[in-house]
């Protein structure tokens, strides 16, 4: 076993009075300092209009390898006005249903059982249960988004999971067969609590899946722009395995996903003294080990590397501004909000950025008030470059937007480091 691992490493300063939201320990190390940045997913509603900042450090507890932000801002500021569906993503509904299909095949759940889904924004998964009469029950903080769940026929409470509720849901229903918490750990401010919520529900058959991308993403593939206060704690196999062990729980499998720029999937069970752990644990482990992802000089090293793409991206704005290039942006997402805050990109390099979301255009992204557009309004200002934020859809929105202005048109993506989308 690679559990003490920990131990044997240096210790690095960085701590501050600050403990880990995961196993309780002092020894985190800075992994990456973005400075003072406004909320991701917070738009301007004039070009004028300003918005408070946050610190955002990505720092790493070498006791149990958790990355995580300090919780400067509440979950009740960043969800009251969650506007975010499940379902709008056409390729996170086939992985969902995916998943009840695989789950419903292997025969271990039946009509007499019952799953929770934390985090069940619109039902977007367990609806998928429906047709096999398997009772389920969403857990949904946002009320617009669970009443929505609600109206195809899924019992949805509207409440952050806590132990104190699993308390409740274990009274009135018992163990629940399979619990599903699906990037959902990312948000919560009390990790501990959530845990011990889980190990509360966790009966001697249940099985819990949860889903996150990994810490490995953005040290190994670059994606420090998936860094925001939003996301509280960035997981690692190494994390999941020692606090599901604190609190009670085994971490018994690991499967890796495509979804999201890749994901993990790790299954958890109750702790005890004959839980069987498949070697994709260790493997996982060691992986991250080998990858240095808890070796603090490596991360020094990627804050040069962050810091070199970045001014690499804000100096490519600059010099293609002045060839006269009409610059535009694709995908108002908060990964765009960390990349141009990060670099307080200069008024008017990037002349406005499209978004197919109604709820975004018509607003603007900060610093400097940047125009969010229609795709269509896009098509008609002839643009000669285009930046697409979201690379992990890149190619699907490079089609698009080539089958809208033609092949002629210039595309690029600054994550992992600037680089044109080729045809
Ligand atoms: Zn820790």
């Amino acid at each position: 076993m690679v559990s003490n691992i920990f131990s044997s490493l240096p210790f690095v300063d960085g701590r501050g009075g600050i403990t880990c939201r995961g196993c309780l320990g002092e020894s985190l190390f800075s992994g990456l300092d973005l400075g003072q940045l406004p909320i991701a997913n917070e738009l301007l509603r004039s070009k004028e209009g300003s918005l408070e900042k946050f610190p955002l450090h990505l720092r790493i507890c070498q006791d149990c390898g958790l990355g995580q932000v300090a919780d400067v801002v509440t979950p009740e500021r960043i969800f009251r006005d969650y506007r975010y569906l499940s379902s709008m993503s056409t390729t996170f509904l086939q992985h969902a249903s995916n998943f009840v299909e695989q789950r419903v095949q292997e025969g271990r759940i039946s009509k007499d059982d019952w799953v929770l889904e934390i985090a069940s924004n619109d039902g977007y998964l367990l609806k998928n249960f429906l047709p096999y009469e398997i009772r389920t029950i969403g857990v949904e903080p946002a009320e617009n988004v669970a009443e929505v769940s609600r109206s195809l026929g899924i019992e949805t409470i509207s409440e952050f999971f806590s132990s104190q509720l699993a308390s409740k849901l274990l009274n009135e229903n018992g163990y629940p067969k399979l619990i599903i918490a699906n990037n959902v750990m990312a948000h919560v401010p009390d990790l501990v609590d959530f845990v011990k919520g889980l190990a509360t529900l966790c009966g001697p058959e249940t099985q819990i899946s949860i889903e996150n991308p990994s810490l490995a993403n953005i040290l190994v593939g670059m994606q420090f722009d998936t860094i925001y206060h939003e996301h509280y704690s960035y997981l690692s196999a190494s994390a999941v395995a020692k606090i599901s062990r604190m609190n009670g729980l085994h971490l018994s499998r690991i499967e890796e996903l495509t979804i999201h720029g890749g994901s993990n999937r790790y299954w958890l069970t109750r702790s005890t003294s004959n839980a069987s752990t498949d070697p994709s644990v260790d493997r996982f482990i060691e992986i991250e080990i080998d990858n240095r992802l808890f070796d603090p000089e490596e991360w020094m090293s990627y804050s040069s590397k962050v810091s070199r793409i970045l001014d690499e991206f804000l100096e490519w704005l600059r010099a293609e501004k002045k060839k006269g290039k009409l610059i535009y942006g694709y995908g108002a997402a908060a990964k765009a909000s960390t990349i141009l805050n990060s670099i307080e990109v200069d008024d008017g390099l990037i002349s406005a950025i499209a978004d197919a979301s109604l709820e975004k255009q018509e607003r603007y992204m900060p610093p400097h008030g940047i125009k969010i557009i229609s795709p269509q309004e896009l098509f008609s200002e002839c643009p000669t470059d285009i930046v697409i934020f979201p690379w992990n859809i890149k190619v699907e929105i490079a089609t698009y937007l080539r089958s809208n202005l033609g092949d002629g048109i210039s595309l690029w993506c600054a994550i992992p480091e600037m680089h044109q989308v080729c045809p």
